[in-house]
């Protein structure tokens, strides 16, 4: 039988441990010599001196040196089973070690533990990959099918710590802000407007499929006119969309929703709740309150709807430079109503022709038709484009863009949006090769939160013919702008927010609609929602909007993108325990699998599948 005790972890910090092991591994120091201890762990590594066994014992709490003397009969006949990551328990006498062996990087580096009795729990296989930070470089799916033994290793197992500080300061602040939790199904049904989305035949209702939430959004609405007042989940939602490295089919969500607050009060919960996480996590504090920037701001000055603020190299606008340029292009735009927007990658001019084709590359995919710019080398400019550009016009670019020698500016001429976004993204990846030459500094740790507001309420969709939500249909339009939802619904501002950090939308959300007229204007006047399908799909939504319905508003967190920037890592993936890879799969159980036809009969579903390409 396990009992739990509590030991001492040194810094006056009491955990539970099993009585198999009376220490973990990063536990005893000097004052422990002459004692006896038992632990258990995994080899992590065996030095053999002159038949004397040096291995270093690992737990999930650190490493402690034990020695295994083939003097002692029963030990040395287990010597064949001690390889690296097999799991043993050691009983034995804590000694100080020879002042030559301290190692003053350990905890435990002053100590070492001569083994009386060993026991060999489980002997491993030689892992297919090494268990320290080299195993990063191996194969992805190789690590994801072995997840057990990626884990395992220390960086990995701080990362799963990590998250779980994470979700308990995020509980503890939440309570303390009297929030309740509560559970919403994850069985739901398809909701429009949203992301392609995971569906699940019921056996029960034949021809009836639930979809998995993509977020708890309609629930946790129905909470509020329940009266909860204050809601949070830690929510598991479900995204069919093709993966990237901030993307999983399944996430985390901080889910909050409350009732009667305006968006300053959204504001001042959520910057306390970001300086509780950073503190609890990382023990850093971070600044309040965070700056805010409008949608327009935004997209203007950097090109993106989630600036990076770690950096400047902020977009211009140079119409005025060119307004009655020679060069045809830029003249051109100008007149239809476009824009000329620039930025100076400060110091860049050295960039190689790969690196000028990447940048190229990057802003056709946005839909550019090249990427015009200047160089400044020794005081010359370079540029195919030069020949077009009087000297007031290029002394005009100097001043403007502040060129100096070695920079380089890069031009976008199109429409106001696009050519944002082009130089939005021109600029991300400038920096980085700007990062690379070591004449920019982009810290991980240096943490710029910025609230982007003032979003449009709706942006005409070109292909569908008709308006959507920039968030979601639920957003309220911010007052003063209703009368314009008849008459230009373009210009309505909606009560919606974004937190960014460092470049990372890390949630959004918005203060809702709780009147019904202005619920069903929204579906059915401004976003062409057919009636019937509003009816069928929101009704019940519409029908408790009429039995007291608080003013209310919410917002959502990627809990695992807050891991991801707390733990300074690049990829989602590294903090989920089980993640899937590009391809939606799971490597080590191999999901999702193939269903048997019984399987497929009992849900009423056929499955066709596609022709394979021969
Ligand atoms: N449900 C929204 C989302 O998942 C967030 C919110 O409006 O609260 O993006």
């Amino acid at each position: 039988m396990h009992i739990l005790v509590l030991v001492s972890r040194g810094q006056g910090v009491f955990i539970p441990a099993l009585m198999k092991r009376t220490h973990h591994c990063s536990q005893l120091r000097k004052s422990d010599a002459g004692s006896a201890a038992t632990l258990v762990g995994w080899v992590d590594s065996v030095r053999d001196h002159g038949g004397i066994l040096f291995v270093d014992l690992r737990d999930r709490e650190g490493l402690t040196q034990i020695v295994l003397d083939p003097a002692n009969a029963t030990l040395e006949a287990q010597f064949g089973s001690i390889k690296p990551e097999s799991v043993i328990e050691v009983t034995g006498n804590v000694q100080v070690r020879i002042e030559a062996a301290v190692n003053p990087n350990l905890a435990t580096g002053g100590i070492e533990v001569h083994a009386s009795e060993l026991m060999i729990h489980n002997v491993s296989k030689t892992p297919p990959f090494p268990m320290d930070d080299t195993a990063d470089k191996t194969s992805e799916d190789l690590r994801m099918t072995y997840r057990y033994l990626d884990l395992r290793r220390t960086s990995n197992l701080n990362l799963l710590r990590l998250r779980h500080k994470t979700s308990q300061a995020i509980r503890n602040y939440m309570d303390e802000e009297t929030f309740i939790e509560v559970e919403t199904p994850m069985l739901f049904k398809s909701t429009p407007e949203g992301a392609r989305e995971f569906l699940v035949p019921s056996r029960m209702n034949p021809g009836a499929f639930y979809a998995l939430p993509q977020s708890p959004q309609q629930y946790k609405q129905m909470l509020m006119v329940a009266g909860v007042e204050r809601y949070y989940q830690l929510a598991r939602c479900f995204r069919d969309e093709d993966l990237r490295a901030d993307r999983q089919p399944e996430f985390t969500q901080l889910d909050i929703e409350l009732s009667f607050i305006d968006r300053e009060d959204m504001y001042s919960l959520i910057e306390g709740l970001m300086k509780r996480i950073w503190k609890d996590t990382l023990g850093k504090g971070i600044e309040t309150p965070f700056l805010r920037m409008s949608y327009y701001d935004a997209m203007n000055r950097f090109g993106v709807d989630k600036p990076d603020m770690r950096f400047d190299m902020e977009l211009q606008d140079c119409a005025d430079i060119f307004a009655s340029s020679e060069f045809k292009v830029f003249k051109g735009t100008l007149d239809s109503g476009g824009s000329i927007k620039a930025f100076n990658a400060k110091g860049l001019a050295d960039l190689t022709q790969g690196e000028l084709r990447g940048l190229e590359d990057s802003a056709k995919s946005l839909g550019a038709k090249g990427l015009a710019f200047i160089k400044s080398v020794g005081d010359e400019w370079k540029s195919p484009i030069l020949k077009f550009f009087s000297d007031q016009e290029k002394a005009a670019i100097k001043e403007q863009l502040q060129v100096e020698d070695g920079d380089i500016v890069f031009f976008a001429a199109t429409e106001w949006e696009r050519a944002c976004t082009i130089l939005g993204r021109v600029r991300l990846e400038a920096a980085q090769l700007l990062v690379k030459r070591e004449k920019l500094t982009i810290s991980p740790t240096d943490y710029k939160f910025l609230w982007v507001i003032e979003f449009p309420l709706m942006l005409f969709d070109e292909e569908q013919g008709r308006y959507v939500s920039s968030h979601h249909p639920f957003t309220a339009p911010v007052v003063e702008d209703i009368p314009l939802l008849d008459s230009d619904p373009k210009k309505v501002r909606g009560q919606h927010y974004d937190l960014v950090l460092n470049g990372v939308e890390l949630g959004g959300g918005s203060i809702r609609i709780h009147q019904p007229e202005l619920q069903k204007k929204v579906f059915e006047d401004v976003l062409k929602i057919p009636a019937d399908v509003v009816e069928s799909r929101f009704g019940y939504m519409l029908k408790a909007f009429e039995y007291g319905a608080p003013p209310h508003g919410g917002i959502a967190f990627g809990l695992d993108r807050i891991c991801t920037i707390l733990g300074q890592r690049t990829s989602i993936r590294d903090v989920i325990a089980f993640p899937k890879n590009q391809k939606g799969q799971e490597m080590m159980t191999q999901s999702p699998g193939i269903a048997t036809e019984k399987q497929l009969r009992d849900l009423h579903v056929k499955a066709v599948l596609p022709k394979k390409e021969s």
